[in-house]
């Protein structure tokens, strides 16, 4: 499916017809251009033989599902999926469906692979090939908005944590985060986004201006320097004093809640040490911190739940709010730092 082909093909259409293409496409979720009952013959013909709407996608259910007779919750959870889509230049992008606490939240991929080369994640491995077009961006939310559908639900929170740093596509990010709010297309509500970035902060910076109500996280997984260095190259352009500055800004200028994300791995980053270092870090302003157990991928072993805990209540001793976020996904490499377009 190319949406730019879609325009081109309805340039010259009133306003009005291009609307109602959009709500076919997006509040209908038609596959299929006979479905646009709105629309003259004429019309329909033109836009079948231009563009198809299929889009192309093998899905990975997650097989690691619940049992059956655990509480409907998690088995609801136990429904999670990665699908594999296929774009119009034969590259593939990946996307998840992730199924918690009532809500259907797509996890969406900016870019093909990831320029940002962290050491545990299996993106920032494979390499960067491209930033995804703000079409691509809503492909993958269109998608399981369309998949959704067949089981009678809606889509209802949106996440940018997959493939590739949201921020360094920006304007196409946010192009497609617009269109994805408006309330006659998909209307996701804005504090329903979340935007995760491993610390670009002159993309903090816009999106205050931009789009201060959407939620923003940030990839920390170190609380100082020298490891954060180690795991994520990019704190060397960003180094945690200009970071924090930046966080303490962000909420500064939008008064929102601000996430860390911190993914523990055994023996790296996960000691006793580091929590308390992590609690002076962050015990002020309206910070939290979401702890994430790591999906090995690599040569990195993810900590024990024990180990967690232990974390956990060193921060919140130390006066931060931290959480300890469900893994989804596992069993189909769609959890945080898999997603590599295999
Ligand atoms: S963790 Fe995020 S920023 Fe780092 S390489 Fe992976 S996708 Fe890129």
């Amino acid at each position: 499916m190319d949406f730019d082909k879609i325009n081109k093909l309805l340039i010259g259409e009133p306003a009005f017809r291009v609307q109602q293409v959009a709500r076919h496409i997006w509040r209908d979720l038609i596959e299929d251009w006979s479905g646009a009952t709105t629309l003259s013959k004429e019309l329909r013909a033109k836009l079948a033989e231009g563009c198809s709407l299929e889009i192309k996608a093998e899905v990975f259910p997650d097989k690691d599902g619940p049992s059956a007779t655990a509480s409907p919750e998690v088995r609801r959870a136990g429904r999670s999926a990665k699908a594999l889509i296929t774009l119009e230049d034969g590259l593939s992008v990946e996307t998840v469906l992730m199924r918690h606490d009532g809500r259907n939240t797509v996890c969406v991929s900016s870019q093909i692979g990831c320029p940002l080369g962290c050491s545990f994640c299996a993106t920032g491995q494979m390499g960067f090939k491209r930033n995804l077009s703000t079409g691509e961006i809503e492909e993958q939310v269109l998608f399981w908005a369309r998949y959704l559908k067949k089981e009678g639900e809606r889509l209802s929170n949106m996440v940018f944590m997959g493939m590739g740093e949201p921020f360094l596509n920006y304007d196409n990010v946010f192009a497609a985060i617009k269109a994805l709010n408006d309330d006659n297309l998909l209307g996701i509500g804005a504090r329903h986004i979340s935007i995760s970035t491993a610390g670009v902060i002159e993309g903090m910076e816009r999106m205050a201006e931009d789009m201060p109500q959407i939620n923003l996280a940030i990839s920390l997984h170190a609380p100082n320097d020298e490891l954060r260095q180690k795991l994520m190259p990019i704190a060397k352009k960003y180094p945690l004093a200009n970071l924090m500055a930046a966080a303490e800004d962000y909420v500064g200028r939008t008064n929102r809640k601000l996430m860390f994300e911190y993914i523990m791995i055994k023996g790296v980053n996960d000691s006793d040490e580091h929590a308390k270092e992590l609690a002076k870090l962050l015990s002020k302003r309206l910070f939290f911190v979401n702890l994430i157990a790591y999906n090995q991928t690599g040569d990195f072993v993810p900590s024990s739940p024990a180990q967690i805990k232990r974390f956990k209540d060193i921060l919140m001793k130390g006066g931060v709010q931290a959480l300890e976020r469900y893994r989804f996904g596992q069993d189909i490499k769609g959890a945080c730092g898999q997603l590599a377009g295999k």
